[in-house]
């Protein structure tokens, strides 16, 4: 350990809270967030206001401090024992140091010893909602000196407006996150993790329109469970459900991304296959059928199988009509596979 780092070490000892400053910093997610012009132009404000050619928000983790947002001069991210700011973490009160290099905790440090060679520092801390130190704003110069009390004032007030911004940021990331959580229980069917279907119909109508526009073939294959009725009277409701689950689960993994599987309802599924004509569609129905008819599920200690039927529809953009003719053309399959034996396809 350097002699500068001994020294900081010793009369800046980590506070006994450390973890849950840490904690506060990381609820902001900002270390490593690319900085944006509200920021700069905050850090831009400090060094204008100062008076001076250097302006820093930084932002100190666990070992490293991280200059987010920097004016004059870029600074990568140093160990936390040879950054200024690691003078300033300690409660609310503003840090100054008029020349750094006559100071013996500053002297040895890389940006005294080294260009730009720098002489003032002046920082006020960034606090948390919950009131811990996370970072600095602070300013610098390569020239000796002090800032005015109406400076000092400015840049205090600057600061809390850099924490204003990382308060909006995080919230507006919390939304976002909470929005898509629940656009996702709004469209997701809880037993197989598929579309539910009202989202699926949704999708259907978005795939029909794109089909037309774009000239593409689109398929649907409905799948419905052999006889589900016998299966939930000798081993139970539970038993169906996991069978359900277990399917919705094969029929995730044995799609493509652009494809759509819903639960169009009990235990009928519907997956729409886009760019897909209808060749295409019953290969892929007859390795799902395959798939279903191998899984083994378990009832205790009895290994129980289930085999599904399956239709097919497919339309090509020259005579797509709407919607709801896709969805009967692969019921009418579905009916059809059912009358002609089940655990087989047709369309
Ligand atoms: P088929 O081969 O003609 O399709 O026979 P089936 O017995 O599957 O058809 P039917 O329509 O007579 O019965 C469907 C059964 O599926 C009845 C219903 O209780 C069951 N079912 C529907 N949804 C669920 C569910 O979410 N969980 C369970 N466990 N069973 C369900
Ligand atoms: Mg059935
Ligand atoms: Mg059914």
């Amino acid at each position: 350990m350097s002699a500068a780092a001994k020294i900081i070490r010793t009369l800046y000892p980590r506070q006994s809270d450390e973890h849950q400053r840490l904690a506060a910093l990381h609820r902001y997610d900002a270390l490593d967030a690319p900085t944006s012009e509200e920021f700069t132009f905050l850090t831009e404000l400090a060094a204008k206001v100062c008076d001076v050619p250097y302006a820093f928000i930084t932002l100190v983790d666990a070992e490293r401090a991280v200059v987010t947002s920097c004016a004059g001069l870029a600074l990568g991210p140093m160990p936390r024992s040879q950054c200024y700011c690691s003078l300033a973490m300690r409660g609310d009160a503003a840090t100054e140091i008029c020349d750094l290099s006559k100071d013996a905790r500053t002297e040895a440090m890389p940006l005294t010893r080294e260009a730009p060679f720098m002489r003032m520092y002046s920082s006020v801390p960034l606090s948390s909602s919950d009131g811990f130190t996370i970072g600095t704003l602070s300013v610098m110069d390569s020239k000796p000196g002090r800032l005015s009390t109406s400076q000092r004032d400015m840049l205090r007030k600057l600061a809390r407006q850099v924490m204003a911004l990382f308060e909006l940021r995080a919230n507006d990331k919390a939304l976002k996150a909470s929005v898509d959580e629940l656009e996702t229980l709004a469209t997701t069917d809880e037993l197989t993790g598929l579309h539910n279907r009202r989202s699926l119909l949704n999708r259907l109508r978005f795939e029909v329109a794109r089909t037309r526009r774009f000239r593409t073939p689109l398929s649907a294959v409905m799948v419905d469970v052999d006889r589900f009725k016998n299966i939930n009277d000798e081993f139970g409701h539970q038993l169906g459900d996991d069978v359900l689950a277990a399917i919705g689960r094969l029929v995730r993994e044995n799609v493509r991304v652009i494809d759509v599987a819903g639960r169009y309802g009990g235990e009928e599924l519907c997956i729409l296959l886009p760019n897909t004509p209808l060749e295409g569609a019953r290969k892929f129905a007859e390795t799902l059928r395959s798939r279903i008819e191998a899984q083994v599920h378990s009832a205790g200690a009895r290994a129980v199988t289930v085999t599904a039927s399956l239709g097919v529809g497919s339309f090509n953009h020259m005579d797509i009509d709407d919607a709801d003719m896709l969805l009967k053309q692969a019921d009418a399959a579905l009916y059809r596979a059912k009358a002609n034996g089940r655990n087989r396809i047709e369309g």
